[in-house]
Order: C-alpha cells, then structure tokens, then sequence
C-alpha cells in the first residue's frame, strides 16, 4: 500500500541531539509531500518526482499510488503524543470538579471507579480514544486499571498506546495482587496490537506506596526492562508528607529506592527543587507536564523553564478528563506555552516551537519511542495529522508553528494516521462508531450514579 500526501507544508520538529542536552527546538518547515509505503513514511521533502528504482534523483514518471491526498490549504504534522492521561476517565468527565486533590480522589473520584466495570472502561475508552483522533494526537500514554478493556479499544481503533496498569501498595496484601497484575499485563502485551502497544510498570505515587513496594517494583522493572510511569511531586502536600514520613523529597525517595534502573516518566514534576531536578536529569527521566490538570486542582505550575534547563525531557499530557476536562493537546500546547511566561515574566520562555517538540518529539522519547515516531522522516512510523489552515482565526498563513501553537483548535484536524491507516478522514472517524460508545458511556455512568 502506497500513500502520497502533497502539496503541503509539513511542520516537523527536530529531535534534540542527546537526552541531557537543553536547547531550543527548532521546527523544520517545509512545502512538499510525504510518501509512506504501508505502515512506514519512505519519503518527506521537495516535491519532485519521485520513483521506486531510481528514488528521488528518479524524478521521470510517478510510481502507482494507491491513495494521493491533496493537502493544499492544509499542514501535516507529526500525531500529537499524550504522554499522561488516565482515558477511561471521561466517564467522570464534570462529574469531580472543584474540588482539592486528595479529596478529589476520596469523595469523587474513588467511589465511581469502585463500580466501573471491563466493560465500562472499555466504553470510556473508545469514547477519549475518539476525541484524541479528532484532536490530532496518534499515541497516549495511559495509567489505569482493567487495562485489557483499555488495550482492547486501543487494538480496534487503531491508535498507538503505552499502557500502564497502575497500582499502590494498599489492601490487605499490601498491594502484591495489584503488582502481579500489572506486570502480568505488561509483559503479555509488551508487543501488543501489531506493536502499536507498548508497556511500562505504573506504581501510583510516593505517598500510595511504601519504600519496600517501590524497591520490589524497581527490581521487576530492571529484571523485566520495564520502563517506570509514576506520578510525582504533584501538590505541595505530597511533598510534606514524604518528607515527614521518610525525611526526604519524593524524587530523593524515587531513587533512594532504586526506581531509576530503568526509564522513568515522571507526571507532574510540580514541586521540584534544584536537587530533584538534577537528580531527574542525570538520570535520563521525562517529566510530563500536565497544565490544564494540575490548575484545576490548584496544585500549582511546574517550574519547566528550570527543568528544560537543567536538561530534563519535558513532554505534555492533558491527564484523565477528570481533572482537565478534555483530552485536547492542541490547548495543552497553547496552555503550556502562555504558563512558562506568566510564572517566569519572561515572554520569551516556551516559544511555539518548544511547546510543539513537547508535544511531538519530547513525547516520542518520554515513551522510549525515539526513533519510532514523533519525527515525519523516512523510517519513522507514518503517525501524522493534517490540519485545515483555511479558517479565519489562522489566517494569515505567515508562521504556521506559531498558528498550531497559539491559534489552532481540536476540530481544524481534518485527517488523521496511525501506523500507515486513516483513523479519520475529512472530519470522519473511519474505526470508531463514536455514537455507540458515547451512548454505553452515558448508559454506564447513569448506572453508576444510580448505586452512589
Ligand atoms: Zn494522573
């Protein structure tokens, strides 16, 4: 299968040169056309002629396309990636607002998910996977529970995913069934879904699970070369609480245990100090940075113009619809970018082009899928979003990242890709009746409410 799309301004990020290195992001621009031959991009460039023997210098006649999209008046970019979110969430979408974290949880949050089912979750799933596609984002990174509900959505829709069971260390044997069902979960679907899937080991937080549970996680992840997701430093409670329990920072916790023998995602990362932050470089850690969320639940902004300077990957995630309310990375960017200014008084911190690596490439190796994807060149995977340009508030056309970053919404994503299939085409989902599942999302949630 052969699939050309031309005419187009492709927006692609540049991957930084090291893990540790800081700098600003620069976003190649370019008018061209992407070739990609199955699930796999095999060319982005200049639009000439272009065929199978002779490659680019060929330039006589066109090889057979089986699909030419016309992209005129539209921009490519590569899939947005959400690198924290809990999607299975939607189902409390407005149903837990205002309220502080930890009661947050315990009064709203908590009792809903007692009673949410495989199959719930599996409704829900469909539901955020469907508004993720239509907002241009191609790969998730998730953190939840009945997880084979979640990698069931994730295999029929066609969406990329790194899926995390996660678990604490509570319940009366202390947390050990919890664990074993999420390595089980992890290391079954490790290659899942024609390697769209992709897991880690998700222990909830330092204030949900003892030094003791964390070492044993730390041991499993080396032994099994699992990658770590893990929510850390979120509110400045946490961060009393760890240290008077254990006279340290939760980040001085995380690797007095251990927990950075393998890759670690960090979500939230809001209360850093120097020393966290150095500890989170050194050791090659992402931190994703979820805006939107940790406002709503007043828990603070991340100081990311110090961590990207220290050299620590920042990436974007909206978190679960809970806490948000949408799962819209196109706003995360805007918010993340007028954020970095606002608390540092510096206009020219996060400019549009280092919110859109964020969201991109930062993404892409946050998740150990460098390489993989979040780049639009040959050998990457063919994740892509085309996005319609021919709206008043993105008019005029002069700096399209500054127009994706500042003025861009979820519903001017026209067309979207994941591994070399149309998940949308011109505004339609092509893998998801979104009716359906909004309706068993509704029916669900009427249930659950109904037992409170
Ligand atoms: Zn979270």
């Amino acid at each position: 299968m052969l699939t050309k799309i031309e005419n187009v301004w492709v927006l692609n990020p540049r991957a930084p040169l090291s893990l540790t290195q800081s700098q600003s992001h620069a976003v190649d621009v370019f008018y061209g056309c992407v070739i990609i031959k199955d699930d796999t991009i095999i060319y982005a460039g200049k639009p000439e002629g272009w065929n199978d023997d002779e490659g680019l210098a060929g330039g006589a006649q066109e090889r057979q396309f089986d699909t030419i999209v016309d992209g005129k008046g539209k921009v490519l970019i590569p899939g947005l990636i959400n690198c924290h979110t809990h999607v299975p969430m939607v189902m409390l979408r407005g149903l837990a607002d205002d309220l502080e974290l930890h009661n947050w949880l315990e009064q709203a949050v908590f009792p809903i998910e007692d009673r949410m089912t495989p199959e719930d979750v599996y409704w829900a799933s469909k539901v955020g996977i469907a508004e993720m596609i239509r907002g241009g984002t191609t790969c998730f990174s998730e953190m939840y529970f009945h997880m084979d509900a979640v990698a069931q959505a994730v295999e029929e829709t066609g969406i990329r995913a790194v899926l995390t069971r996660g678990f604490a260390s509570s319940g009366g044997d202390g947390g050990a069934a919890k664990l074993a069902d999420g390595l089980d979960f992890a290391l079954r679907q490790r290659n899942g879904a024609g390697g769209r899937i992709t897991t880690m080991l998700g222990p909830h937080a330092p204030y949900t699970c003892t030094p003791d549970f964390l070492r044993e996680v730390a041991a499993l992840a080396a032994e099994h070369q699992l990658p770590i997701h893990i929510h850390v430093a979120e509110t400045a409670r946490e961060i009393d609480q760890i240290r008077e329990q254990y006279g340290r920072t939760p980040v001085e916790l995380l690797e007095d245990v251990g927990l950075f023998g393998t890759r670690l995602l960090a979500a939230h990362g809001v209360h850093l100090n120097d020393r966290d932050m150095e500890i989170l470089a050194t050791r090659g850690a992402a931190v994703a940075h979820c805006p939107a969320s940790n406002l709503k639940l007043a828990s603070g902004i991340a100081p990311i113009g110090r961590m990207t300077a220290k050299g620590i990957n920042v990436c974007l995630g909206t978190d679960g619809a809970a806490s948000n309310n949408n799962l819209d990375m196109i706003s995360e960017m805007r918010l993340a970018a007028l954020l970095a200014k606002g608390i540092s008084g510096d206009p020219t911190a996060m400019p549009a082009a280092d919110a859109m690596h964020a969201a991109v490439a930062g993404g892409a190796q946050a998740l150990a899928l460098e390489g993989v994807v979040g780049s639009i060149s040959p050998g990457m995977k063919a994740d892509l979003a085309l996005i319609d340009y021919q709206k008043p508030h993105l008019t005029p056309d002069a700096n399209l990242v500054s127009l994706l970053v500042y003025s861009c919404r979820a519903d001017d994503v026209t067309d979207v890709m994941v591994n070399g299939q149309w998940l949308m085409r011109d505004g339609l989902l092509q893998t998801i009746d979104e009716y359906e599942a909004m309706e068993h999302c509704n029916k669900s949630i009427r249930r659950i409410k109904g037992s409170l």
